[in-house]
């Protein structure tokens, strides 16, 4: 497995092979005869850890142990040669796994692929950038040995301002691999056209943070797929709660945990999601047939981008009430953009949940709270959009600024995925470094607001926003009723 020198498998190798072959084989029967069963709720509540195994092992602790252990000892040679050279499930030393980001990259694996009968991998990463660098370097490698072969990747250009950063400065400018922004990403012909021979993958984050772009993850993924090339995802705005990119066609589902999945704030994870056997021109089989247990074991051991077991704890902890929590959320945000929408001093809202959004239609398509046809509340399918929307200020970028400034329980933060409602203004902070030419095409004008709605009530938020409003221009702003 993975490469590498052949390893002579000696007897007592092989006895530790069985026993681990045993339990996972029961692992993947407990997944797939009862996790699989339950509903997103429990997924996220329970993850992989079972009271069976708590009690068995971990005298009896509710919640996952935290192994705060930088390796794992064995208990012969035997033991040491299966492990290292990845003939059983280890975690031998953090940078390469640990049984903490373990329970962790389980639960992500499931609520992602919920309703996705595939299998997936999740490998977790120390924030979302390091999730976006590991989901796409592997297929940069130069294909042979030896050579320099031209490189290029197909990006939306309404994407986080980091991820703009380090598609254009660390790989374009840098390292030379190109960078094709699609600045339509809901007009298929966009995209078919910029793919050649030299391509690798395509890249999309819907909705995008902080335009709310938004595009058809089933056309596009077929139309990566017939050219033999992964779909890649950023889904942090909306997570599984609303939308399941792999369910759709994509190949690989990035995660900046930091956000809206854990929405305490206390500090940044990610993590990518992959379908086993996924599509790519690139010659790996290791890659292409389980490329987040690839990642983990292979490049990222070697890079060591890794999560901390004590925060994938806390981001695990945070997680178990996503569906509640992006459902409040949401209902607060689009009471929100309702009321902004009518306000004389807002030029625009951008909010998927608008009816008069150009991509409300498509956006409606795919963006669902997961199970509400379970839920008493509702009984039905119902559309969620998210808590992160942007509207435009009239009076340009100082009035802007002046509005941002008289916010006085709005936090001024380049944050987002709060429980607290956070603002920011992209084009002074998250999208500065791109400067203007890369802001015109991501779509981020000066007098742009992020705003990402917490869960305070709405009327408190809306009553904030309108005094702040209310300092803006020249004459006192009308509420329209
Ligand atoms: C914040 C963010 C990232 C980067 O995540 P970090 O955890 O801050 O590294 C990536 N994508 C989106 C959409 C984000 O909002």
């Amino acid at each position: 497995m993975f490469g590498g020198e052949e390893v002579e498998i000696t007897p007592g190798m092989q006895r530790y092979i069985d026993k681990n072959n045993a339990y996972l084989a029961k692992r993947d029967k407990y997944i797939r005869e009862t996790v699989k069963n339950w509903k997103f709720d429990t997924i996220a509540v329970h993850g992989l850890y079972s009271v069976e195994e708590a009690i068995e092992d971990y005298q009896g602790a509710i919640i996952e142990p935290i192994f705060m252990s930088a390796s794992q000892a064995y208990r012969d040679s035997d033991e040491m040669a299966a492990a290292l050279a990845y003939l059983i499930p280890t975690w031998c030393y953090s940078r390469i796994a640990n049984p903490s980001t373990y329970y962790y990259e389980w639960m992500l694996a499931m609520l992602e692929s919920y309703g996705f009968d595939g299998e997936t991998g999740c490998c977790s990463t120390s924030s979302g950038m390091a999730a976006i660098m590991t989901a796409t370097q592997p297929f940069l490698v130069h294909k042979k040995q030896h050579t320099h072969e031209p490189r290029n990747f197909l990006a939306t250009a309404q994407c986080y301002g980091g991820t703009f950063q380090q598609f254009n400065v660390r790989l374009m400018e840098e390292r030379g691999i190109e960078c094709r922004w699609i600045e339509d990403p809901t007009n298929i012909d966009n995209w078919a056209s910029k793919i050649d021979e030299n391509t690798r993958f395509l890249y999309g984050e819907l909705p995008s943070n902080p335009q709310q772009g938004f595009f058809d993850v089933p056309a596009v993924a077929d139309l990566a797929h017939s050219h033999d090339l992964p779909l890649i995802c950023d889904s942090t705005v909306a997570t599984p709660a609303l939308l399941r990119p792999i369910c759709h066609g994509a190949d690989i589902v990035v995660q900046s945990a930091t956000k809206s999945l854990t929405t305490s704030g206390f500090g940044v994870a990610g993590a990518l999601t992959a379908r086993k056997n996924l599509v790519s021109n690139i010659d790996n089989d290791d890659l292409k047939q389980d490329f987040a247990l690839y990642v983990k074991y292979m490049p990222n051991r070697d890079y060591g981008p890794n999560l901390h077991p004590l925060q994938a704890i806390m981001t695990m902890n945070d997680m178990r009430t996503l569906r509640s929590k992006m459902d409040l959320l949401s209902r607060n945000t689009m009471k929100v953009a309702e009321f902004l929408q009518t306000h004389s001093q807002i030029e625009s809202v951008q909010y998927l949940g608008l009816p008069n959004h150009a991509l409300h239609e498509l956006a409606s398509k795919y963006m669902w709270l997961v199970d509400a046809e379970y839920d008493e509340l509702y009984g039905k399918p119902v559309n969620r959009y998210g808590h992160l929307m942007s509207f435009c200020v009239k009076g340009g970028a100082e009035e802007t600024r002046k509005f941002f400034d008289g916010l006085q329980r709005i936090w001024r933060a380049t944050d987002l995925g709060r429980i607290k409602s956070v603002a920011t203004i992209p084009a002074i902070s998250t999208h500065q470094q791109q400067g203007e030419e890369g802001r015109k095409l991501a779509h981020v004008p000066p007098n742009m607001v992020r705003l990402c709605v917490g869960g305070e009530h709405a009327d408190d938020t809306i009553g904030d926003l309108d005094q702040a409003l209310n300092k803006v221009g020249s004459k006192t702003a009308v509420a329209v009723s």
